[in-house]
């Protein structure tokens, strides 16, 4: 029977991860008991550099129940990383990964579809969000303005999915090949191809705890979603370039006539108003243009995108009981 691994990461997630906890060992022990999974299942939590108690929590419940275990990251690399150390680190031993929020936003009791999607053939399933009513007004509409500006600008995401995700291990797999250091599983997942599934659930409210995004990293989450999917921000920068340029040509020869019938006229908000704008456009422009040499920048760097300083594998459990 095949085995699933849950892999959450978590950041400083001590109010719920103890629900959680217990919610997923009934899911679980459900599943196993149904003969659906294998009962060398997991549940994997991903300990993102947390300051306070979660490691703690973890390690504890490891040590009562071989079902969870852990791994504890070096230091804070932010969600996108945390899933993928995850991933990589259990893909060998599952034969599917699902992963979720620890805050458990994400409706469980589709996970039992997921499988199903899984064992009909498709290598990746989508969880897809029918609705967001319980999501905060900013978030919601924040996180649509998004997904419609990437759709717009040709980056192929599926609309509404975030990571809650099945992928077979072989898509894992294949996933290990992306090298990029600038993150955005949304995106790169479908580039991974093999067929997939779509099944949608209800975002339920996150139940204890305050949500884990800052504004800062929602930012630069999607900055990063755009920026490293698409040049085209770069092109709509050169055709703005050459549309400004056509217009200077009309005024240059506009001016010119005024000059010479005699009609110069002191033409002091208009060039003020242009200086600012095109000060303004340029100003923009550099700065998206930079925006994409400094990911050039990381990228070439190449630096490790999340550093391990613990896994609480089987092995290691039966080595500290002795
Ligand atoms: N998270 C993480 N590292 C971070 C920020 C968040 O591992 O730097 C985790 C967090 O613990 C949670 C998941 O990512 O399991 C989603 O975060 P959250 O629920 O706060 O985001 P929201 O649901 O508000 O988008
Ligand atoms: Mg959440």
């Amino acid at each position: 029977m095949e085995k699933l691994y849950l892999v959450i990461p978590c950041y400083n997630e001590e109010d719920v991860l103890a629900e959680t906890k217990d919610r997923l060992k009934i899911k679980m022990t459900n599943l196993i008991k149904n003969k659906v999974i294998s009962a060398h299942s997991k549940v994997v939590f991903v300990n993102d550099g947390s300051i306070d108690n979660t490691w703690n929590l973890i390690l504890d419940f490891h040590k009562k129940d071989k079902l969870f275990t852990g791994i504890n990251l070096s230091r804070n690399r932010g969600h996108q990383n945390a899933l993928l150390a995850g991933l990589m680190t259990v893909k060998d031993d599952a034969d599917m990964v699902i992963t979720l929020d620890c805050d458990l936003q994400d409706d469980i009791d589709v996970i039992d579809k997921f499988i199903e999607e899984y064992k009909i053939g498709n290598d990746i399933v989508y969880g897809v969000r029918k609705s967001r009513k319980k999501d905060t007004f900013f978030k919601r509409n924040s996180a649509l303005m998004l997904y419609k500006l990437m759709r717009l600008l040709g980056i192929e995401i599926i609309y509404n999915h975030a990571d809650y995700r099945l992928m077979s291990k072989r898509a894992i797999i294949e996933l290990e090949k992306f090298r990029e250091v600038n993150l955005f599983l949304r995106g790169i997942v479908p580039l991974i191809g093999y067929k997939y599934s779509i099944v949608y659930y209800d975002r339920q409210e996150r139940f204890a705890g305050k949500s884990k995004y800052s504004l800062k990293k929602m930012l630069s989450f999607a900055l990063d979603g755009i920026t490293s999917f698409t040049i085209k921000p770069i092109r709509f920068i050169v055709l703005l370039g050459f549309v400004i340029f056509l217009i200077s040509i009309m005024m240059l020869i506009y001016t010119l006539i005024r000059h010479f019938s005699g009609q110069t006229i002191i033409g002091w908000s208009s060039v003020m108003t242009s200086v600012w704008a095109i000060g303004g456009l340029q100003l923009f422009s550099i700065g998206i243009i930079g925006e994409y040499i400094g990911k050039i920048y990381l990228e070439t760097k190449a630096r490790p995108r999340y550093i391990i300083e613990e896994y609480l594998s089987d092995k290691k459990r039966n080595q500290n009981s002795n």
